[in-house]
């Protein structure tokens, strides 16, 4: 049986399919209404789910997208003064549709320019502030109807069917809703998936691996817009009326709330959240004046109040609550969906010659203000050769690392990578031209397994996007990627763990996990910044052999670490630095017995 039909996922899509042409015929006319409510809200929040759940970006700014592309669907279906040049777009859903897609983008396109470099709270102000101001554009352009907005919208015709009933409106909305939530499944699960996946807590590491994090946000943001200009469009031709207040900043807070409840972190969340709100809202608004005796706007105040009580018990939303219990409602990705074994092994860099010079630093200096961090430290490192720079707590290791790793640009001198040049080159340029890092702090997505954590080393081996992978023309690429990420795992001994979260490795796995991570760039440069901090002894052991095991590949490898035991047995020279200073540069043994290392190291307050 070929492995599609094996899918469990198929199996879902056809029972889907099945319910949603049934449920029409069989549901209560009035349901039926209700769950058109509900895909559109779902279809929102689909959105929200990839851009603030998976990704990390907080969006109020929702509902101004859908009521973008709401009053261009309105505005162009009952217009009859187009000029022109646009009269094609007048009276045509197909053109309503486009504008609507078309405007909710651009739009998009200039906010999130504008607030996703900011970082902390600048992106959720941001997307309040234009929340707020699409909402009174709306209601004071004359064009737009004010305040009373646009009525008469006809009913949506398209190829001959008439989409003018609630169980035909049933079947194209939920039928969207369905491609919209393939489309997200589709796209987490592929190479550009895995960078919006990082986004969330690795943004400096995905960089360090070669992801361009703005253009990942950038991503997200965009097909978050979409899905909220096609549910604008559904919303235009199903109420067949539009005003501004469900486009409003608190429709745009409610999505989120929909987000929440439902389980941001999944992709079924967001159906589970929209139903849960608007069956929630219902509830109250039938039973409260019963209990209560009298009306009012009890229900926003009882609604405001359970909305509190189910984050408080359910932080990960009902999806994330049930996907705890079930292990089937987990996502199921990677090499579980992908064929691996068969896939060809990517291409390769040409390896260095052997002692050929990797990296060269002449005469580097950092300041800060008046300290000098590092001065004038001048060293190299050739291919097959570990160097390991030691020094005291303040020594200036991390500072010298961190210019090495193109994170920092020396305040003066020079450091070159294979012969050239590379001050003030990003840290993404250099993990594209073969330097690869590990992190002092173990830098790792921890809910997602070893093998996509180390994938995205392979970031810049592939080269899909997002239609491809929306449309999944991007598996044999993936296998090739996920093939290589196992190879490295397998390499640094760590095949029996493909599959497991990262999270649940112990710290020394973990950072042997960063190492396979970094050897998926396919580097010539290894720096690995104190990889022995925090490991047991045979954990240590176990690093320096795989270390030894890598110098003998060829790869050139400069460690900085604190821990002198473990690199006089390992390292081929040895760099002893202090207050900023290189103190002793020789053999392990030689550096050893330098009475000036010795000082500084048992002298010191170490
Ligand atoms: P090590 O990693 O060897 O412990 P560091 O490179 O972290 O040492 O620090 C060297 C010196 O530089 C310390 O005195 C530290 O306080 C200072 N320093 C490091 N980074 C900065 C910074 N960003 N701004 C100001 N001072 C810094
Ligand atoms: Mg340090």
């Amino acid at each position: 049986m070929s492995p599609l039909f094996r899918s469990r996922l198929l199996w879902v899509l056809i029972a889907a399919v099945v319910v949603i042409a049934a449920a029409p015929q069989l549901l209560p006319p009035y349901q039926v209404v209700v769950l058109n409510t509900v895909g559109i809200f779902a279809l929102v929040t689909l959105g929200i789910v990839l851009l603030t759940g998976v990704g990390g970006m907080t969006s109020f700014g929702q509902a101004a997208f859908v009521g973008i592309s709401a009053y261009a669907t309105a505005y162009l279906a009952t217009t009859a003064e187009l000029p022109a040049a646009l009269a094609w777009l007048g009276g045509n859903p197909w053109g309503g549709l486009l504008a609507g897609v078309v405007l909710t983008l651009i739009v998009a396109t200039v906010l999130g320019g504008v607030t996703l470099k900011l970082s902390g709270h600048y992106l959720p102000l941001g997307t309040i502030a234009w929340g707020i101001s699409l909402y009174y554009l709306f209601g004071t352009l004359d064009l737009l109807g004010g305040f009373t907005g646009i009525t008469g919208i006809p009913p949506l015709h398209l190829f001959g069917i008439a989409f003018d009933s609630s169980p035909a409106l049933f079947v194209l909305i939920w039928g969207i809703v369905l491609l919209g939530v393939v489309a997200t499944l589709n796209l987490l699960d592929s190479r550009q998936g895995r960078a919006i996946r990082a986004l969330n807590g690795g943004q400096l590491m995905a960089e360090s691996m070669g992801v361009n994090t703005f253009r990942t946000k950038m991503v997200a943001f965009l097909v978050a817009a979409t899905l909220a200009a096609l549910a604008g469009w559904l919303y235009a031709y199903t109420q067949r009326f539009v005003a501004p207040t469900p486009f409003s900043l608190q429709a745009g807070i409610e999505y989120m709330f929909m987000a929440l409840i439902g389980g941001a972190s999944l992709v079924w969340g967001a159906i589970i959240g929209a139903g849960a709100v608007v069956y929630l809202k219902e509830a109250l608004q039938d039973v409260l004046p019963h209990l209560l005796g009298k009306g009012g706007n009890y229900e926003a105040m009882v609604f405001g109040l359970l909305v509190i009580v189910l984050m408080q018990k359910m932080p990960l939303g009902i999806a994330g609550a049930l996907a705890r219990r079930v292990t089937a409602l987990r996502p199921h990705r990677g090499a579980a969906t992908t064929q691996i074994a068969q896939a060809a092994p990517l291409a390769r860099r040409p390896a260095p010659a052997p002692a050929e010079s990797i990296l060269e630093a002449r005469g580097v200096t950092r300041r800060f203000g008046g300290l000098v961090a590092n001065h004038d430290l001048s060293f190299s490192v050739k291919a097959g050769e570990i160097l390991a720079v030691i020094g005291p707590n303040g020594a200036g290791k991390s500072t010298l690392f961190n210019q090495l790793s193109c994170v920092d640009t020396p305040t003066s001198g020079e450091i070159f990578f294979r012969g050239h040049k590379i001050n003030g080159r990003s840290a993404r340029d250099m993990a594209g031209a073969g330097l690869a890092r590990t992190f002092q702090h173990v830098k790792l997505l921890p809910t997602m397994s070893v093998l996509e954590n180390v994938a995205i080393g392979a970031h810049l081996r592939g080269r899909k996007g997002v239609f491809s992978s929306i449309l999944r023309l991007d598996r044999s690429e993936e296998a090739q990627l996920l093939k290589e990420a196992e190879q490295q795992l397998i390499r640094v001994g760590l095949g029996a763990h493909l599959n497991a979260e990262a999270g649940s490795l112990a710290l020394g796995q973990q950072r042997i996990l960063e190492i396979a991570r970094a050897l998926c760039a396919d580097p010539c440069l290894l720096l690995l910044d104190e990889p022995a901090a925090g490991l047991r002894l045979k954990e240590k052991e176990g690093l320096s052999q795989l270390l030894s095991k890598l110098r003998g590949q060829g790869i050139a490898v400069v460690l900085v670490e604190h821990d002198m035991d473990f690199v006089m047995g390992l390292a081929d020279r040895v760099m002893v630095m202090d207050f900023g200073e290189k103190i002793a540069e020789g053999l392990p043994d030689e550096v050893q017995a330098n009475p000036v290392v010795l000082e500084a190291y048992l002298g010191g307050a170490e």
